[in-house]
């Protein structure tokens, strides 16, 4: 197997703590590597050159040393800061949002995936730009649910497997879906979701985001919309959170900042 003392890499700064006395240790999702850790040595001193290159959210190029444990960064040139993303607290809170999910989803050993690279940068870049945030992180999420494996089914009951017809519909976290309403009077914690919040949801689900963009949804199914993929992300979170993974990494020593 070939080691590599260094590795040039495009990243994002997904996060960052505080690491001894002066370093730092930022959590970066890499174009090549996908996840992972690095230290910058001496970040949290005020002459530091590094610093300011590893803000969250900021898409950078690092040349990177492996260390014993972890990678060391030893050189940093920031491509994109994407600067507006913290100039309010709507913004940045959304934007932290986005990196939060992909943190909490994504697990280091998993290697790189560059199209979901290119889903995060573009993602900030669409915020930091003055698209709609509310059409941006929808986006995102669904395609990051196809990324993930969990892209809800929307055509066909998921129970019964018969075609979805237009009426009022439920929806199941559990199933990963919609339940026709035959199926769904007799199933437990399910969600009701309206005929115009599934065309939509059909709709953004098979578009591109500048198809996405034309569609222009009422504020009861962008709001019955947000509400059902939050829930989604939300049930799909706490499963993972029971998952073997998730104790991997408990057991690796993972340490979260908040
Ligand atoms: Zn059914």
């Amino acid at each position: 197997m070939t080691e590599f003392r260094s590795i040039r890499v495009h990243a994002i700064v997904l996060r960052h703590a505080d690491w001894g006395e002066a370093d730092r240790l930022v959590t970066l999702y890499t174009r090549e590597q996908g996840k992972l850790r690095a230290v910058a040595k001496g970040a949290r001193k005020i002459t530091s050159r590094k610093a300011g290159h590893l803000e969250p959210f900021t898409h950078v190029k690092l040349q990177l040393a492996r260390g014993r444990s972890l990678f060391i960064v030893t050189q940093a040139d920031t491509i994109e800061a994407f600067l507006s993303l913290r100039e309010t607290l709507v913004m940045t809170g959304t934007a932290s949002y986005v990196v939060e999910v992909l943190d909490r989803f994504v697990y280091e050993e998993e290697g790189a995936n560059p199209t979901l690279f290119r889903l995060l940068a573009e993602t900030l870049k669409r915020l930091s730009t003055g698209e709609d945030p509310w059409l941006a992180v929808r986006y995102y999420e669904m395609r990051l649910l196809d990324f993930l494996g969990f892209r809800p089914q929307l055509f066909e009951c998921a129970n019964c497997g018969r075609e979805i017809k237009a009426e009022d519909q439920f929806f199941s976290f559990l199933a990963g879906g919609v339940i026709c309403p035959r199926c769904g009077h007799g199933l437990p914690n399910l969600t009701s979701i309206s005929l115009d919040a599934l065309k939509y949801l059909r709709h953004f689900q098979r578009s591109s985001y500048a198809e996405s963009k034309r569609a222009q949804p009422t504020p009861d199914v962008r709001d019955e919309v947000e509400r059902l993929m939050q829930g989604y992300f939300t049930y799909l979170l706490e499963r993972e959170l029971n998952s073997p993974g998730f104790l991997k990494q408990v057991r690796g020593g993972y340490k979260s900042s908040p």
